[in-house]
Formats: structure tokens, C-alpha cells, sequence
């Protein structure tokens, strides 16, 4: 079932923290996993936490779908964890750019610092335990997901407010960057072709 209306922020549920799963065959997890998957694909987000549909349960999904703004090795599938734990973080921490269903509705964006590299374990929606290591996107959604099993919501990590953007101006930057980047691509290889010719 699609939940249309998702918790936004200043909703005291968004700020609790969630319970650990006991029963993973329950009627109100199996309901709670398969709403989380059909709302996220609903509202376009890559990630849900079962807190942004009134669930207090140690639930998310992530699936990194594609779309023009997104690269082939962002692309990730539907992922279901149940009683996750971040078991390693990397050292090294990045800056990105993060929105939330539950912050108007995904329509602000804002620098997040966080590690890199992330090791994560839970358990499936059929309670079968599974382990691995989570890079770039996916990495930083499982973070920014995790975060709301705690009452965590990204604004309060935000870096610089003064770089705040709309979920459309954001775009819009992404899109003149990768432009940007293909132009300076393309520089390059003429310049390659250039050299080339010139030692023929
Ligand atoms: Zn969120």
C-alpha cells in the first residue's frame, strides 16, 4: 500500500527512536516492509525508513534507481534491512548533497559530511542475515536511513546552511556539471587527437 502522506519534520515520531524486530514473519512488519517499498517508488526517493510512515520498527529500504542525474555504478537494487548495524565506517568522510522525504517533501537539499565507506549487517525480510560493504550513493543513503532508526534527521548534520538549495536548483547544478565535465572530456581527448596528429 502506498502511504501518500509521509511524517515530515516536527512530527515528534520522526525524533524517537525505533524498535528492534522480534518477529519477522508478524503481519505488521510484512505490511510495514512491503508500504515502505511501494511508498519510496512512489515518491521517487532512494531510500525509507519505516518512522516516515508512522512505523517504529528498525526497518529502511534503499534502491538506487536510475535517472539521468545518477551514473551506471550508483544503480543499486532493492535492498530490505531489518535490525541493521553499521559495523565499520571508513576514516575517510565525504561531502554530499542530501534531501529527505520528510523535509518538505524531498524539496530541500544540503551539504552532508559523512565516511566514505560503510560496512553494514541486518537481516531480510525472510529473517536470513546478510553482510556486506556499502560505497558511494548507496553508502550514503544506508547512513541517512540508518540515522532515522535513531530519530535522526540530516538537517542537523548539515554542514553550511548558506548552501541550502531547492531540490530543483540542485538539479539544475548537477545537470551543468555533468555537462561541464563532458565538455572538458571531450577538451581532453581533442587535445589528445591534437598531439597525436602532431608527432604523425
Ligand atoms: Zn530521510
Amino acid at each position: 500500500m502506498i502511504i501518500k502522506k509521509i511524517v515530515q519534520v516536527g512530527n515528534p515520531l520522526l525524533a524517537k527512536k525505533s524498535k528492534i524486530v522480534s518477529n519477522f514473519a508478524s503481519k505488521e512488519v510484512q505490511n510495514t516492509i512491503k508500504n515502505l517499498v511501494d511508498s519510496m517508488r512512489y515518491h521517487d526517493l532512494i531510500g525509507m525508513a519505516s518512522s516516515q510512515i508512522g512505523k517504529k520498527f528498525r526497518i529502511f529500504v534503499t534502491e538506487v534507481r536510475k535517472t539521468k542525474f545518477r551514473t551506471p555504478k550508483d544503480i543499486d537494487k532493492l535492498r530490505i534491512y531489518i535490525n541493521p548495524e553499521i559495523i565499520l565506517k571508513s576514516k575517510q568522510e565525504i561531502i554530499i548533497y542530501e534531501g529527505c522525504g520528510s523535509v518538505a517533501y524531498g524539496k530541500l537539499f544540503a551539504p552532508i559530511k559523512r565516511p566514505k565507506k560503510i560496512n553494514i549487517q541486518a537481516f531480510d525480510e525472510k529473517g536470513n542475515k546478510f553482510k556486506f560493504t556499502a560505497n558511494g550513493l548507496l553508502s550514503r543513503v544506508i547512513q541517512h536511513e540508518y540515522d532515522h532508526l535513531d530519530g535522526i534527521e540530516f538537517t542537523e548534520k548539515i554542514i553550511d546552511i548558506r548552501k541550502i538549495m531547492s531540490s530543483d536548483e540542485y538539479k539544475k547544478r548537477i545537470a551543468s556539471k555533468k555537462n561541464h565535465l563532458m565538455k572538458s572530456q571531450q577538451n581532453k581527448c581533442m587535445t589528445k587527437e591534437k598531439r597525436k596528429s602532431s608527432y604523425n
